[in-house]
């Protein structure tokens, strides 16, 4: 899309959109090095940088550099699985996946705000066959036909990239199907690009209540007053808004940052709800942390700040076993009725056990 052909009345979040970064020609910087290789990087996995994340950017190799710029290590696949929740494996039809007993994840969209150097779904994200009209199609047959699941999880590829008609046609067809109690949409798109939260939008979304929103910010950067008005006004729209971090080495792994992320996302009205370990997914190993540094974080958050503040440390088991709650031990021993527990602080307590009948 060409900007001058581009009437004013575009909304705002097209016009960023058309003007993302997705070749190394139109990067703000030359490369110095590596050229030949970020070619075959982003040969492989999409670069998508629009201008109002770009922005946000304070300094080459900071922790949202790091978020979209396509990086050589992308190509060291040692180890690494290019579908680590074997998502196919439990998908009764293309794009949707039913692994627990009462809900599905289904993917409405193939294109994301941004393309995130992370993402587990990367091996797919970008490619128009994510999900196409008739994936969407037996989508929505399936559920149909599955009286058990009850709440629908819509994702992508990023479902809020889809233009208001066609995601109020899916919406529809989904709130029509008795059986189904609750709609969660997964979406980037208040972090990536909060300008897609038009009024417009608020006012569609709010005529499938129940319906909840999780939404996706790596670091407290990412909490803008733009972020904070497309949070607000989905609030006001009644939705609920939950966050799923992801646990990134160089981006947010210090307790920190991740302290300063979750008090600022309640203030944009945004309950912390997962933070997952990273995936190891083919590409992203340069992400990944050690699990204890995960649990120290835990450990860091837990009493010390809000319960409120505090997310679900989770692991998504590799080949499809499902999401895995972790904690750090506070339970250290028994001794005789007794329970003994460490608190917060790292004090000792005896605490009267009951009887298990
Ligand atoms: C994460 C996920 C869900 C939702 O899990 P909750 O713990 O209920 O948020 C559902 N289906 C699949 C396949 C998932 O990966
Ligand atoms: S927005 Fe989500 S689905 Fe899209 S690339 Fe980023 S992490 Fe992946």
């Amino acid at each position: 899309m060409s900007k001058k052909v581009m009437a004013n009345d575009v909304p705002i979040w097209k016009r960023l959109l058309s003007e993302s970064i997705e070749t190394l020609d139109s990067l703000p910087r030359p490369l110095s090095a590596h050229r030949e290789k970020l070619e075959r990087v982003i040969s492989r996995y999409p670069m998508r940088i629009n201008p109002y994340y770009l922005g946000l950017i304070e300094a080459e190799g900071d922790p949202l550099y790091r978020q979209c710029m396509p990086d050589v290590r992308e190509l060291d696949d040692a180890g690494a699985v290019a579908d680590p929740l074997n998502e196919e494996g439990h998908s009764p039809v293309p794009g949707l996946t039913h692994r627990y007993p009462d809900r599905v994840l289904f993917l409405v969209s193939s294109e994301c705000a941004m393309y995130c150097r992370f993402c587990n779904r990367k091996r797919k994200v970008g490619r128009s066959s994510m999900a196409t009209d008739a994936s969407i199609e037996q989508g929505i047959g399936y559920i149909r036909a599955h009286e058990e699941v009850r709440d629908v999880l819509l994702s992508g590829g990023d479902p809020l990239l889809l233009e208001d008609a066609r995601l109020g046609e899916i919406l529809s067809a989904i709130r029509a199907i008795s059986h189904v109690e609750i709609i969660r949409i997964g979406t980037r798109v208040p972090c990536a690009l909060p300008q897609r939260v038009t009024p417009e939008l608020a006012m569609l979304l709010q005529k499938f209540h129940p319906l909840y929103i999780n939404t996706h910010f790596n670091h407290p950067v990412e909490i803008t007053p733009e972020a904070s008005i497309a949070c607000n006004r989905l609030a006001d729209a009644g939705i609920p808004l939950g966050c799923q971090t992801v646990l990134l080495k160089g981006v947010n792994d210090d307790l920190t940052t991740l302290m300063t992320l979750t008090r600022k996302l309640l203030t944009i009205r945004v309950k912390p709800y997962y933070l997952f370990h990273a995936d190891p997914a083919r590409g992203t190993s340069h992400f990944r942390t050690s699990l204890n540094r995960g649990l120290d974080i835990m450990r860091g958050l837990q009493g010390h700040t809000s319960g409120l503040c505090v997310p679900h440390f989770a692991i998504d088991l590799l080949g499809g076993g499902g999401k895995v709650p972790l904690l750090p031990e506070y339970l250290t021993g028994r001794d005789g009725d007794f329970l003994l527990m460490t608190n917060y602080a790292g004090k000792s307590y005896r605490h009267p056990d009951g009887h298990y009948d």
